[in-house]
C-alpha cells in the first residue's frame, strides 16, 4: 500500500481545487481519465497501452489470450482506475468475443478459479479484479454499431468518450455518464446517470437486448428471458453473468449545451448547509433538460447547472435565485453537445482515491439533521469532496421502475463522498473521515446507496443497493450461477 502511495503524483490541495474547477465545474473532473485512441491495439481498462502477445500456452482454446503474472502485460491489465486497489489474479482472460468469454468461464470453472468481470475498471472498490482467480477482461470488446432503427449495439468495454464520439456525429444520443474512461458495461448494469438522464432516463432504461454468459459458460439472450432483462437493468454488476453485447435505443441528440457555474469560497458548515438548502429547493424545479451538481471541495463550493434546451422561460429566474446566495456566477457560451461534453471527460489517468455513495435523498429535510456535521468533517479534511447530483424527471418513471431492478426511482438526489490522497498520512485521515461520515448518514436512517458508487463500508449493502428487489435478484443468481463462480465481495448471493 505504501509503495503504491509513493508512486502516486503528489497532489496538493491547490491541485485538487484546480482539477475540480477546471472548465468551471467539478463534476467528476478530479477522478476522471481520457484516452480514446482506438488505434492502439490493446488498452487496459485504465487506458494504458499494453504490448500485443500471442495466446498463452495453457490457453483453453487457441483463441483465448490468457495473461499470467509472467506476462509483460499483466500489471497494466490487472490495474483499475483506483490505484488504492492492488489485487493479483492468477489469470486474466483478454476476450474478444462471446464465444471466448464462454470458453474462459468454463476453463475457470474447471480450474476452480473464482471469476471477476472487468469492462472499464472503474469499480470504486476494485470489484472487477480479484486475488488468485480469473479476471475476464472485456476492454477489447468495445465496438459500437449503428443499427437501422435508431438502435445501437455496443460492446461492454466501450468507453463513454468512444461511445459519444461515435454516435453524436450521427445525431444520436444514449444518455450515459460523464467520465471519458468509464465503460458502458459497468455503468449500464448498475443504472447509469448523467447530464441527460432527467429528460431521457438512466442508461439501463435504454437497454433493449443483451447477451450474457452465465456462471457455467452457457450463452443466453434476454430475448428469451424478461426476468433476466429486468435483473440486468441495475442489478447486473458482476453478480451472475458476463454481459458481452448490449443493444440500446437512442434519442435524437440535442444539438447544443450550455453550462452555468456558481461558486462560494471559505465556507463554514452553516453557510454550506444554507446554500445546499436553497439549491435542493430550486433543483427539482429545473427543467428536465438540466442537470445540476453541488460540489463542496474543502471550504470551496462549486455548483454546475447544464442545460440543452435553450428556449426555457423558468431557467433564468432559477439561476438568478441561486446566484443571489453564492459569491460568483457565470454562464458558458452555448457549444455543440459533443464539444461541451468533453468539458466533463476529466483528467488523464488512474488516481489514488476513495469514492463512495453517500445516500439518496428526496429533499433537504432528509439531510438537515446531520449535514452540518458532515460539512465540518469535509471542510477539515484535506482532499475530501462531498457531492450531490440531481436525479428526478424521467428517472422516476413508474414504467421504467417496473422494468428494471434499479430501485431508487423515488429519490431526486444522489450524493457521494470523494477523497483524493497525496500521502499515506492523508489517506488514513481521509479513511477515518469517510467512515465517520458514512456512519453519521447510516445512523440517521439513510439506507439507500448507489451500487455504482459501491463501498465495503455499507453493513447492509444488499438492501442499500437493491432495496426490496434483492430476493428477486437472488433467484436470478440461483438460476444462472448456482455455484457462485462469478463473484466479488458484494455480489448477489444465491
Ligand atoms: C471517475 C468516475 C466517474 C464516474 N462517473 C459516473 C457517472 O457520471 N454516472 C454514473 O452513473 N456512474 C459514474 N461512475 C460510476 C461508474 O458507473 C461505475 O464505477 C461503473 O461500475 C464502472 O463501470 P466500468 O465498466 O468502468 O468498471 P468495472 O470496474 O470494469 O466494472 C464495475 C462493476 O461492474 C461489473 N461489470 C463490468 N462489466 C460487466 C459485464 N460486462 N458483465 C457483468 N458485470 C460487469 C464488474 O464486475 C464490477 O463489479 C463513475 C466512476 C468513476 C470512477
Amino acid at each position: 500500500m505504501a509503495l503504491i502511495l509513493l508512486k502516486v503524483k503528489q497532489y496538493t490541495r491547490k491541485d485538487f481545487i484546480k482539477l475540480t474547477t477546471a472548465a468551471g465545474a467539478a463534476f467528476y473532473l478530479s477522478a476522471c481519465g481520457l484516452n480514446n485512441d482506438k488505434s492502439k491495439p490493446a488498452k487496459t481498462a485504465a487506458g494504458a497501452a499494453v504490448p500485443e502477445k500471442p495466446a498463452h500456452g495453457d490457453s483453453p482454446s487457441a483463441h483465448i489470450d490468457l495473461v499470467d503474472k509472467n506476462d509483460p502485460r499483466y500489471n497494466a491489465l490487472r490495474a483499475g482506475f483506483n490505484k488504492r486497489i492492488d489485487k493479483r489474479p492468477k489469470l486474466i482472460a483478454l476476450c474478444t468475443s462471446t464465444a471466448e468469454v464462454a470458453a474462459a468461464v468454463r476453463y475457470a470453472h474447471d480450474k476452480g478459479l473464482p471469476i471477476a468481470v472487468k469492462s472499464g475498471g472503474h469499480s470504486m472498490e476494485g470489484f472487477s479484479c480479484n486475488d488468485g482467480g480469473m479476471v475476464i477482461n472485456l476492454s477489447k470488446m468495445d465496438a459500437v454499431e449503428l443499427l437501422h432503427d435508431s438502435k445501437i449495439k455496443v460492446g461492454p468495454g466501450c468507453t463513454i468518450s468512444d461511445l459519444y464520439d461515435t454516435i453524436l456525429p450521427h445525431g444520436r444520443l444514449l444518455p450515459a455518464g460523464s467520465c471519458a474512461t468509464v465503460a458502458i458495461g459497468g455503468l449500464t448494469l448498475g443504472g447509469g446517470y448523467g447530464i441527460c438522464a432527467r429528460k431521457f432516463g438512466l442508461t439501463c432504461d435504454h437497454l433493449v437486448e443483451a447477451t450474457m454468459v452465465d456462471g457455467n459458460g452457457n450463452i443466453h439472450s434476454t430475448k428469451d428471458d424478461a426476468e433476466l432483462m429486468w435483473a440486468l437493468k441495475g442489478g447486473g454488476t458482476g453478480n451472475f453473468g458476463i454481459v458481452t453485447e448490449m443493444t440500446f435505443t437512442t434519442h435524437p441528440a440535442p444539438p447544443t449545451l450550455q453550462a452555468h457555474y456558481f461558486k462560494a469560497r471559505k465556507l463554514t458548515p452553516d453557510r454550506a448547509a444554507s446554500i445546499l438548502q436553497t439549491w435542493m429547493e430550486l433543483a427539482p424545479q429545473l427543467p428536465d433538460s438540466c442537470f445540476s451538481g453541488y460540489v463542496l471541495n474543502g471550504g470551496t463550493l462549486n455548483i454546475l447547472i447544464t442545460n440543452y434546451e435553450p428556449e426555457n422561460e423558468q431557467l433564468p429566474q432559477l439561476l438568478k435565485k441561486l446566484a443571489a446566495v453564492v459569491d460568483e456566477f457565470r454562464s458558458s457560451h452555448t457549444g455543440t453537445l459533443q464539444r461541451m461534453l468533453r468539458n466533463y471527460y476529466g483528467v488523464g489517468k488512474p488516481l489514488y482515491f476513495r469514492n463512495s455513495s453517500a445516500g439518496f435523498f428526496k429533499g433537504y429535510t432528509d439531510v438537515a439533521p446531520f449535514i452540518k456535521d458532515i460539512f465540518e468533517k469535509v471542510i477539515a479534511t484535506p482532499g475530501m469532496i462531498y457531492q450531490v447530483n440531481t436525479l428526478g424527471g424521467k428517472i422516476n418513471d413508474a414504467a421504467a421502475e417496473k422494468l428494471s431492478s434499479y430501485p431508487h426511482r423515488a429519490y431526486d438526489f444522489v450524493s457521494e463522498l470523494q477523497a483524493y490522497a497525496s500521502a499515506p498520512s492523508q489517506d488514513s485521515r481521509q479513511a477515518d473521515a469517510t467512515s465517520q461520515i458514512l456512519k453519521i448518514i447510516e445512523q440517521h436512517g439513510i439506507a439507500r446507496q448507489y451500487v455504482n458508487y459501491c463501498s465495503t463500508e455499507f453493513s447492509n449493502w444488499e438492501h442499500a443497493y437493491y432495496g426490496d428487489n434483492y430476493p428477486r435478484l437472488q433467484a436470478i443468481k440461483r438460476k444462472y450461477d448456482p455455484n457462485d463462480n462469478i463473484r466479488h465481495p458484494q455480489s448477489v448471493r444465491g
